[in-house]
C-alpha cells in the first residue's frame, strides 16, 4: 500500500461507516495462518480468528482454491432451484450430528435463530394450539441483534432501545438446577441454550444443568435449542459443544466458522420437528447459496476430521496449562480464568479493553467479553508455539 491509504481507510470509516464499532487504529491488509498483517507491515499474532470465525485461519489455501473454482462455475441462482454443493453439506452436517436430520441455510447466526424460533413456535402451534408461546433463555446469554434473537440475548442494553422486542421470552439463571422447574412451564415452546457461552463471559454449562433442561422440555412438551453458533465445529475440542454432556437438541444453530468467514448459518432440526413446517413457511434469498456451500464443505470435513479435532484437544490442553501458570503468576490482576478448549476468557481486574489495547501494541489480538473478561478465540489450527507467544504477549500487555 501507498503511503496515505491508512489514514483514507480510517477516514472513511469515520466519515461513511455508521459508527456501532470502535475500532483501533490500524488497518490491516492481510492474514496468514493465525498472523494478521497491517499496512505498515506489522504482523498481529491472530487470538480472535474474526470472533470465532476463521476457524483454519487466513489464507488456507484450500479455502482458496475452492473459491477460485466455484467462482466461475456459479455463485447464486437462489432456492428457486437445485445446486449441488447445499445438498452435499447438509448431508455431511446431518451425518454429523446423531439427532438432527435435516438443516435450513441462512446467512448469519441471528437469522439461524430467528428461524430456531420461528420453526419452535409453529411446532408449539400445531401440537399444543396457540398459547404454547414462550421461550426460555439465560443470563449472560448472546444470540444476536435481530428483533427474535435480541429479546432472547440477556443484556438488557442490547434490548431497551429497540423496545417493543418480539415478546414472550423470559431468562433463567444460567447454572440453576433449582430455578429451572419455576422457568420451564406448560407455556413454554422453547429453551435456548449456549452449551458454552460466548459473549456474555466464558461460562460453561454443568452437567446437571444441561440433562435437567433435556428432561423438563420432555415433561412440558417445550423444544430444546442449542446455540452453537461460537461454541460449536470443534471450538470447545469436539465437533459440537454438548457432545461430551450426552443431551441432545431438537434444533441447533450454528453459524460463525461454518465457511471460515463468509456469511453463513445453519439451523438443524429434527425430523419431528421438520414435519411441521411446509413449503413456503420460511425462505431466503441468499441462504445456501453454491459459493459458500462449497467453502463450508471444505471446512467441515477438514475440521469434522478426528485427527483435527484431536490436535484441538492437545493444543487446548496445553493453553489450559498455560492459562492456569498465567493465572498463578498474574494473581492480582487475574482472578480467573473460564471457558473450554479454544474458547477462553481471563476475568481481569480492571478494564479488559485497556489490555485488548496494550496487546495490540504488542502485535496481539484478543478480544473482550463484557467490561472484565479478555476472550481468547484463536484460530483452531494454533501450535503450542503460538500458545506461549500469546502468553508472553499478554504478560507485556498486563504490565
Ligand atoms: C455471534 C453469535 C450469534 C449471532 O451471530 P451473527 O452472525 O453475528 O448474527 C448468536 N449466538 C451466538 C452464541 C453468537 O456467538
Amino acid at each position: 500500500m501507498t503511503p496515505g491509504q491508512p489514514e483514507q481507510a480510517i477516514q472513511n470509516e469515520h466519515d461513511y461507516i455508521l459508527q456501532t464499532y470502535p475500532r483501533p487504529d490500524f488497518v490491516l491488509e492481510r492474514g496468514e495462518g493465525a498472523y494478521l498483517y497491517d499496512t505498515a507491515g506489522r504482523r498481529y499474532l491472530d487470538f480472535v480468528a474474526g470472533i470465532a470465525v476463521n476457524a483454519l485461519g487466513h489464507n488456507d489455501p484450500a479455502i482458496v482454491q475452492t473459491l477460485a473454482e466455484q467462482a466461475p462455475k456459479l455463485i447464486h441462482v437462489s432456492n428457486l432451484y437445485h445446486t449441488i454443493p447445499g445438498g452435499e453439506l447438509a448431508k455431511l452436517l446431518v451425518a454429523s450430528s446423531p439427532a438432527l436430520d435435516r438443516v435450513f441455510f441462512s446467512n448469519s447466526g441471528t437469522e439461524a435463530i430467528e428461524g430456531a424460533i420461528k420453526f419452535a413456535r409453529k411446532f408449539a402451534r400445531e401440537r399444543h394450539g396457540p398459547n404454547k408461546t414462550s421461550i426460555v433463555a439465560f443470563e449472560n446469554s448472546f444470540h444476536g441483534r435481530t428483533m427474535g434473537a435480541v429479546a432472547v440475548t440477556a443484556r438488557e442494553k442490547y434490548r431497551q432501545p429497540f423496545m417493543p422486542v418480539m415478546p414472550g421470552a423470559r431468562f433463567a439463571p444460567f447454572n440453576d438446577v433449582a430455578a429451572l422447574e419455576e422457568a420451564i412451564t406448560d407455556d413454554v415452546c422453547a429453551v435456548i441454550v449456549e452449551p458454552v457461552q460466548g459473549e456474555g463471559g466464558l461460562h460453561v454449562a454443568d452437567q446437571a444443568f444441561l440433562q435437567r433442561i433435556r428432561t423438563l422440555c420432555d415433561q412440558h412438551g417445550a423444544l430444546l435449542i442449542f446455540d452453537e453458533i461460537q461454541c460449536g465445529m470443534g471450538r470447545t475440542g469436539t465437533l459440537w459443544a454438548h457432545e461430551p454432556y450426552g443431551v441432545h437438541p431438537d434444533i441447533m444453530a450454528l453459524a460463525k466458522p461454518l465457511a471460515n468467514g463468509l456469511p453463513i448459518g445453519a439451523i438443524l432440526l429434527t425430523d419431528q420437528v421438520a414435519g411441521v413446517i411446509k413449503p413456503g413457511d420460511h425462505g431466503t434469498t441468499f441462504g445456501g447459496g453454491p459459493l459458500i456451500t462449497a467453502v463450508a464443505q471444505v471446512v467441515f470435513r477438514r475440521i469434522s476430521d478426528p485427527q483435527f479435532l484431536t490436535h484441538v484437544r492437545h493444543v487446548s490442553s496445553y493453553l489450559d496449562e498455560a492459562l492456569q501458570d498465567f493465572a498463578q503468576s498474574h494473581a492480582d490482576r487475574v482472578p480467573a480464568v473460564r471457558g473450554r478448549g479454544l474458547m477462553r476468557g481471563l476475568q481481569i481486574t480492571g478494564s479488559a479493553a485497556t489490555v485488548r489495547a496494550a496487546a495490540h501494541d504488542v502485535g496481539l489480538l484478543v478480544a473482550t467479553a463484557g467490561e472484565d473478561v479478555v476472550r481468547l478465540l484463536p484460530p483452531l489450527i494454533i501450535t503450542p508455539q503460538h500458545v506461549d507467544e500469546a502468553m508472553a504477549k499478554l504478560a507485556q500487555a498486563l504490565q
